[in-house]
């Protein structure tokens, strides 16, 4: 017998053993299973609605009623929108 062999054995030994203990055991009454929960990832969501993604420079973004991005940049100081 080759040491992986006994390797194998021993493990498949555990295996039997956990399998053998679980059925044998039932259901523990006081361990509810928790319910997945959640992760709150979703709370922090930024309130810029109108965010484009970044492109390396920082943008407007506003949209006209055509669907289409200001391209100016973010803040610019003309009153109008530009949208090309
Ligand atoms: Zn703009």
């Amino acid at each position: 017998m080759s040491k992986m062999d006994n390797l194998r054995a021993m493990r498949e030994a555990k295996y039997a053993a956990a399998q053998k203990r679980s059925a044998e055991a039932p259901a523990r009454p006081k361990a509810p299973v928790a319910p997945p929960v959640a992760p709150p990832v979703a709370q922090a969501a930024p309130p810029s609605a109108e965010a484009e993604p970044a492109t390396g420079e920082e943008l407007c973004g506003h949209r006209n009623m055509g669907g289409r991005t200001c391209t100016r940049e973010r803040g610019h100081a003309a009153k109008s929108h530009r949208y090309s």
